[in-house]
C-alpha cells in the first residue's frame, strides 16, 4: 500500500512502540491537514457559518461592541482562535468601527496557509500561536468558532473490567481502532463509571488547557469571550469523532492528514472551567435563537433591500445559519464573561 508521508511516519512509530492515543493520532493529522490547506469554502472540505453570510459575523462584532459600550467604553483588544480565513474578523472589525470600535487584533492560528488568507482580510493582525503573547493591558474581547472541535479528543470505552482507552493501531498499512490494557476508571466522572459495556467517553486536554488560559486571562484582565461550535453539555458518554473530506463524512481512520477530524465540543466540560476563573456563564443557546435575538431578521431584510436580486440567496443564507435542521440547533454559543461585565444579549 503506498502511504503519504504523514500515514507512514505515524505507522512507521506504531510499529516501532505501539498503538498511539487518539489525541496524538488526532493532532498529528489535523496540524497536517491545515498547515497544508485552505479547506474552506466550496471547493474546499467544509463551510463555516462566517463563510456562509457576512451576517453572523457582523452580528458577532455588534454583540461585542453593545458589551464594550455598556461596560464604559474600556481599551479592549480583539482576540480571534483559530480564524480560517479571517472572514469572520474582517465582518466583526467593520461592524465594529460603525459604532466607534477599533481594537487591536490578535489571531492564534498555526497554520501558515491560513496565516496568509488571514493577512489578505486583515492585514493589522498580529499572530499568535497561543494566548501567551497576547498584551495584558486591557480586557480581551474573544471569539472562537468551530476551533475547539478541531482540537484532539482521548476516547475511553466500558468494557466488562472497567474503563480503558481507545489507541490506534495499524496492520498492514490500515489504521483502526484497538483497546488499550490500561485501566482508567479514575479519570471517568462518578456519574458516568456504571454506564453500560460498550459506552465512549470523549474528553478533550488540549481544550480544557485553552479554556484554562482564557478564564484567567479574562479574570485578570477583563473581557468576554464567545465561543461557538457544535457540541452538547457534558460530560456524556457517546462517540462524535468524525472525519469530512469534500463536504461529506469520511472514516476517520483514512488517510490522516488529508481530511477534517473533529468531535463535538463539551460546553459544560468547558464552562466548569470558566467556573473556577470566578467567571459569569452564558449559554450555551442553540444558534438559531441567539442569531435571532441579535436581530438577524432586521439585518437580513435591510441587506435584501439594498440588492433585490440578491434577496433569495440572503434568505437561504439566514436559513441555513439559524434552521433547526441546518445549523441553528447543533451549533451552539458559550459566553463567559469577567466578574462585574454586562450581561450580554442573546442568552
Ligand atoms: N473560525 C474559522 C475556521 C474554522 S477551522 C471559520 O469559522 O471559518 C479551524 C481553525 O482553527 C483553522 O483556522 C485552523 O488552522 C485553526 N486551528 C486548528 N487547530 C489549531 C491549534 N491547535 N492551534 C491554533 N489554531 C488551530
Amino acid at each position: 500500500m503506498i502511504q503519504a508521508p504523514l500515514a507512514q511516519r505515524l505507522a512507521e512509530g506504531i510499529a516501532a512502540s505501539g498503538p498511539i492515543p487518539l489525541a496524538q493520532y488526532m493532532a498529528e493529522a489535523n496540524a497536517h491537514y491545515y498547515a497544508t490547506r485552505d479547506p474552506i469554502g466550496a471547493r474546499g472540505d467544509f463551510t463555516t457559518a462566517p463563510e456562509i453570510s457576512q451576517m453572523f459575523g457582523e452580528l458577532i462584532g455588534l454583540w461585542f461592541a453593545d458589551l464594550w459600550d455598556r461596560g464604559d467604553r474600556p481599551p479592549v483588544r480583539y482576540v480571534e482562535f483559530g480564524p480560517g480565513r479571517g472572514t469572520l474578523a474582517a465582518d466583526a472589525l467593520r461592524a465594529m468601527r460603525k459604532v466607534g470600535l477599533e481594537p487591536p487584533v490578535h489571531f492564534i492560528e498555526t497554520s501558515p496557509v491560513l496565516r496568509a488568507a488571514q493577512a489578505e482580510r486583515v492585514p493589522d493582525a498580529e499572530w499568535h500561536v497561543d494566548l501567551v503573547g497576547v498584551p495584558d493591558d486591557a480586557a480581551l474581547l474573544i471569539v472562537a468558532n468551530e476551533f475547539f472541535d478541531a482540537l484532539p479528543i482521548r476516547q475511553f470505552v466500558k468494557t466488562g473490567e472497567g474503563w480503558f482507552e481507545r489507541l490506534v493501531d495499524c496492520t498492514s498499512g490500515v489504521f483502526h481502532g484497538v483497546v488499550g490494557d490500561r485501566r482508567f476508571d479514575q479519570i471517568v466522572p462518578q456519574t458516568l463509571r456504571d454506564a453500560p459495556e460498550g459506552s465512549i467517553l470523549e474528553t478533550c486536554p488540549a481544550a480544557i488547557a485553552v479554556m484554562r488560559q482564557l478564564a484567567a486571562r479574562l479574570h485578570h484582565q477583563g473581557g468576554v469571550a464567545l465561543i461557538a461550535d457544535y457540541g452538547y453539555r457534558g460530560p456524556a458518554t457517546g462517540e462524535t469523532l468524525q472525519a469530512v473530506r469534500g463536504h461529506a463524512y469520511a472514516d476517520p481512520f483514512a488517510d490522516p492528514g488529508e481530511q477534517d477530524l473533529t468531535a463535538h465540543v463539551d460546553f459544560g466540560t468547558l464552562a466548569q472551567e470558566a467556573v473556577a476563573e470566578d467567571l459569569e456563564i452564558y449559554g450555551p443557546v442553540e444558534q438559531g435563537p441567539f442569531l435571532e435575538a441579535l436581530g438577524i431578521g432586521p439585518r437580513a431584510a435591510s441587506l435584501a433591500a439594498a440588492a433585490p436580486d440578491r434577496a433569495e440567496d440572503i434568505d437561504i443564507a439566514k436559513r441555513r445559519l439559524t434552521g433547526p435542521d441546518a445549523m441553528g440547533h447543533l451549533f451552539k454559543m458559550l459566553a463567559v464573561a469577567a466578574p462585574g461585565a454586562p450581561e450580554p444579549a442573546g442568552f
